[in-house]
């Protein structure tokens, strides 16, 4: 999807930096919408929806970089990917 195994292919950062990555991209995003909920000590940050959407596109494409480094082509990546979204996705449907 967008390139994103042939992207992490040529960007030199370790699973372990990728890791770390998703963990700040995280915060980012939790910054964000604790900002637009109001939450207390917060709210001040003046963050809006439009700041949640790009801050959850950054986690998602840090996680899927770590996908696509733990596989070893981009066949693998493609049917890991689709694989797990229709297992999990199913899973959670069940709940
Ligand atoms: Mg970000």
């Amino acid at each position: 999807m967008f390139n994103i195994f042939e992207l992490t292919q040529k960007d030199p950062k370790t699973l372990q930096e990728r890791a770390l990555k998703l963990a700040e991209e995280a915060g980012e995003l939790a910054q964000a919408v604790l900002s637009v909920t109001g939450a207390p000590g917060s709210g001040y940050k003046n963050h809006s929806l439009a700041d949640v959407r790009e801050e959850a596109v950054d986690a998602a494409i840090v996680a899927l970089s770590i996908l696509a480094q733990a596989c070893s082509s981009r066949e693998e990546f493609d049917t890991e990917l689709e694989r797990f979204m229709t297992l999990k996705c199913a899973k959670w449907r069940e709940n």
